[in-house]
């Protein structure tokens, strides 16, 4: 629980107000479902923070939308409403099957993506999928009005971001004329287990069925989400064949670094990350 004797908790009513809360107190902790905060409050990972702002009844943050030719999902939008959300099925259902795969109906009721990004845990289930759809996450500050920030440029480095203490996430946007992409978790089930692997990926290809473009994000193998770089170097240009298919997971291993923890190994994980690319370039092949 949060102790109101040692914590000042704001709750403003709009993204003005919480934006007002925020430059006042560049750096209070911003707490929207709670489902990462109250897990590490509880558990003593965090020390209570003298401020928090609280988001969870700032409407314009919660609102999910085609704007032009993007798909536009505010930060507090839960894991449930992105899997029942039309739009988001429509437009980018790849983050709806991540979102499904978030805990369990609790969590995922609560939990929000604005959360799952700033968190920055390597295993967030959306991350790569944000990557591989080359999203622009939107955040902003009072003082100097909204931000994008391209998903590839987000996460700098373990467990940090690129937002200022007096920035907020606003909204995730998807571009709508992005080919689709293709999500794979592997964890110790299937279902209510943080990711020892994850990989989002997608492809365009030409009429003559090249390679043109390729995004493959990883989850759970760096201390970021990392897109793979030489692996989809290595498919760039090249008919979709065994030895392009080959030259990207031999190219793998240079791209990603996963560790040893509780949840896996290194070995297992490097091991599980070319056979799941393989499998899914396989399948693409045709
Ligand atoms: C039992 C359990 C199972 C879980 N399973 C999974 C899983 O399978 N996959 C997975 O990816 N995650 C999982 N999680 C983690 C968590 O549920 C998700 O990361 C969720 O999306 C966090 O969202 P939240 O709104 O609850 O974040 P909060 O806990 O409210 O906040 C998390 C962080 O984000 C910051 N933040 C929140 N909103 C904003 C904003 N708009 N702008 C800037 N910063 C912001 C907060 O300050 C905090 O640092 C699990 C958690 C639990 C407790």
């Amino acid at each position: 629980m949060i102790h109101a004797s040692t914590t000042a908790i704001t709750r403003p009513r709009s993204l003005d107000e919480a934006l007002a809360a925020l430059e006042k107190s560049p750096g209070a902790v911003l707490l929207a479902g709670g489902t990462d905060l109250m897990v590490a409050w509880n558990a003593g990972e965090r020390h209570l923070p003298e401020r928090v702002v609280d988001l969870w009844s700032v409407p314009e943050l919660a609102t999910i939308g085609v704007a032009g030719d993007a798909l536009h999902v505010g930060a507090l939008a839960t894991h449930s409403r992105i899997v029942g959300s039309p739009e988001v099925r429509a437009h980018a259902p790849a983050l709806a099957e991540a979102s499904r795969t978030v805990g369990a109906a609790q969590i995922q009721n609560r939990g929000t993506i604005g959360g799952n990004i700033a968190n920055a845990s390597p295993a967030g289930d959306t991350l790569p999928v944000l990557l591989a759809m080359d999203a622009t996450i939107v955040v902003a500050s009072r003082a100097r009005g909204e931000r994008p920030v391209p998903a590839d440029a987000f996460w700098t480095a373990y467990r940090r971001t690129a937002l200022a203490p007096e920035e907020l996430i606003v909204r995730v946007e998807i571009a709508r004329d992005r080919p689709q992409v293709l999500f794979r978790k592997v964890g110790t089930r299937r279902a209510q287990a943080i990711a020892k692997v994850s990989m989002a990926l997608s492809l365009r290809r030409s009429a003559g069925g090249a390679v043109e473009d390729a995004r493959i994000a990883w989850g759970s193998v760096a201390p970021t989400p990392v897109r793979a770089r030489r692996a989809e170097d290595a498919l760039r240009g090249k008919p979709l064949d065994a030895a392009s298919i080959g030259a990207a997971c031999a190219a793998l291993p240079q791209d990603i670094s996963p560790i040893d923890d509780i949840r896996s190994t290194r070995e297992y994980r490097l091991h599980v990350a070319m056979a799941i690319l393989r499998r899914a370039l396989s399948g693409w092949v045709g």
